[in-house]
């Protein structure tokens, strides 16, 4: 891996920049806004400053250190000499749409392209390009630099040749790809945004706190989080826009959102990244 293209510096592009500079791996770090670009900057350096003090296998590095490895830039076109292309962008099919066009006239022909969505379909992305063959799925988990597995999708022209290239981009992550056939979802969301939401309802009904449904997940089943600790997590508005992705995908009224997820994400209660969803983090 030469250099990694990271389009998208919200909640998963600062984890996969994180996580590249970990491995040693320079980046160009993508985003259309300036305070997203700036945002996103003091965050990786926050993380790299503070993860080894509670990781002791996180290495050390100083803030220079860190940045010699990414270049920051509000223009998609700093990634044409980019050998691997990773897009975390807002889950939202037309701004997806748009980027893959712009990917496919700006990057040399061989470069793949690695879908970071959360539910929409790598078929259809693999369309808003000239070269679906080398597009593929990379569903990571957040946060990217403390998992090691990640749902890799096989599209329906994902060439034999994408899957190895993206196995060695993970292998150079030291993470292991669990590689499974597209449909909306795929596996990881299609089932966990069905009890997230389910969750949600469950709060709206009045028949538990958040803390209490949490804890029956915590204690009663052993999970590590609850549904709605990773709600907040995700960040409430990429819950609500992949239900309605998988809603639309599959007609079917089981991904119907929750009216109060709808209305915390109208009050901007976007969970972790703005300080307060269902939790408070301020
Ligand atoms: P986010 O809202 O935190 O960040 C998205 C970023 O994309 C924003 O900074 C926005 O300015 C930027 N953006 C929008 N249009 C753009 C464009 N044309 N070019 C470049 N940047 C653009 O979202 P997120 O949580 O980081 O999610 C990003 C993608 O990753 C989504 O597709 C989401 O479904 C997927 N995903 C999210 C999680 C999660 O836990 N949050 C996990 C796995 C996958």
């Amino acid at each position: 891996m030469h250099k990694a293209g990271i389009i998208g510096a919200g909640t998963m592009g600062i984890g996969m920049t994180v996580d590249l500079i970990w491995h040693g791996i320079p980046s160009v770090l993508i985003d259309v806004s300036e305070n997203a670009l700036a945002a996103a900057k003091s965050e990786i350096l926050k993380t790299v400053r503070l993860a080894p003090l509670i990781n002791r296998s996180a290495p050390r590095l100083t803030a220079d250190q860190a940045l010699e490895l990414v270049t920051f830039d509000t223009e998609i076109s700093a990634v044409a000499n980019c050998n691997f292309i990773v897009e975390n962008a807002t889950e939202n099919e037309c701004v997806k749409k748009e980027i893959y066009g712009t990917l496919d006239q700006i990057c040399p022909t061989e470069v793949c392209f690695a879908a970071n969505t959360s539910c929409i379909s790598i078929t259809r992305i693999g369309s808003f390009t000239g070269r679906p063959s080398k597009v593929i799925g990379m569903h990571f988990m957040n946060p990217v630099y403390m998992k090691s597995s990640v749902e890799v999708i096989r599209g329906y022209h994902t060439s034999a040749d994408t899957i190895d290239q993206a196995h060695r981009f993970l292998d150079s992550l030291d993470k292991e790809a669990i590689l499974v056939n597209d449909m909306p979802g795929f596996v990881s969301n299609r089932i966990s945004h069905l009890f997230m939401n389910e969750a949600v309802y469950v709060v709206q009904d009045q028949v538990a706190s958040p803390q209490e449904v949490d804890d029956i997940f915590k204690k009663c089943y052993g999970h590590k989080m609850g549904p709605l600790e990773t709600a907040d997590l995700i960040g409430l508005d990429t819950v609500l826009d992949s239900l309605n992705i998988l809603y639309e995908s599959y007609q079917d009224t089981k991904f119907r959102a929750a009216p109060l997820l709808q209305k915390m994400v109208d009050a901007g209660l976007y969970g972790k990244k703005a300080g307060k969803g269902f939790y408070n983090y301020s």
